[in-house]
């Protein structure tokens, strides 16, 4: 396995690659949930390569850039045996050089949940993810059902580029107790991460309700908010029933549907999320 910082050494490491290419685009602090995005990966193309970049410009002003968790030695000794031929780890002076000015801007289904809480983030996703394409030109793209909002995001701007490349979306990653795999789940103290599983018994609690027949997106809402209520150390952001595809809320359940949340515990932001249908 070869590591690259500078385009040129991506150029040059590209190039020497013959057959498919897959691409999964990380910020590195690896998990399982990001290991099983490589094995899938490997399994499928000839060359897999990972990029490890925690991208300033998806990051908020009040959010976690500066203390984002990172262990780059760590992270080459998990993908290593996994069998990816490249690690790519730009620097921010590569992404953005000095006097940066040009954004991929995705409209309309970057406005609900996750945009609505964090303006601008959607706008440094997608430009980070075209940069990343437009350097390592895969024929597949791996992303995590655990950023719902963000697949969705990246399938739409796929369509409108044009660009020639297979999004592949894989299931969400979770913990024995339900909670879903995150870079962040290690900013929660004992306390927390007893009380993070209650994200995962919403999303249930509201599941079973579908399972029983209820269609009413207004219960399901209700009932997700009722378990995560149960939780005192639980700040609710969002609770959503959502068309899978155009994200926008629904009143009545009828096709392929996302339900999901976004809450805070003590300072840590927790999303999570199911697909029914
Ligand atoms: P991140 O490093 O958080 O930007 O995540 C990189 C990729 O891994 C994204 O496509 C995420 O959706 C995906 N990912 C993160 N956590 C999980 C998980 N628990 N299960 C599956 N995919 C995940």
């Amino acid at each position: 396995m070869r590591t690259v910082i500078t385009l040129s050494e991506l150029g040059s490491a590209r190039r020497s690659f013959s057959g498919t290419v897959g691409l999964v685009p990380t910020m590195g602090y690896l998990h399982e949930g990001h290991l099983s995005l490589v094995r899938r990966a490997c399994e499928e193309c000839d060359h897999v390569v990972v990029s490890i970049f925690v991208n300033p410009t998806q990051f908020g002003l009040n959010e976690d850039l500066s203390k984002y968790p990172r262990d780059l030695d760590r992270d080459l000794s998990l993908i290593e045996p996994i069998g990816a031929d490249l690690v790519w780890m730009p620097t921010a002076e590569i992404m953005y050089p000095h006097g940066y000015q040009t954004w991929v801007d995705v409209e309309v289904i970057t406005h609900h949940l996750e945009g609505s809480m964090r303006p601008g983030h959607f706008r440094g996703v997608t430009t980070v993810v075209t940069k990343l394409f437009n350097a390592v030109q895969p024929h597949k793209a791996y992303f995590g059902q655990k950023d719902a909002q963000q697949a969705a995001v990246i399938r739409q701007m796929t369509r409108d580029l044009n660009f020639p490349i297979e999004i592949v979306v894989c299931p969400i990653v979770r913990e024995p107790d339900g909670l879903a795999m995150s870079s962040r789940n290690v900013y929660l103290n004992a306390e927390e991460r007893k009380a993070a599983t209650v994200l995962y018994r919403s999303l249930s609690a509201a599941r079973n309700l579908y399972e029983n027949g209820e269609r009413d997106a207004g219960e399901l809402r209700r009932i997700m908010r009722e378990v995560l209520a149960t939780e005192p150390l639980v700040q609710m952001q969002y609770v959503s029933c959502a068309d899978y595809d155009t994200l926008e809320e629904l009143e009545t359940v009828t096709g392929k549907t996302l339900l999901s949340m976004a809450v805070f515990l003590g300072k840590t932001r927790l999303i999570d999320n199911f697909v029914l249908g």
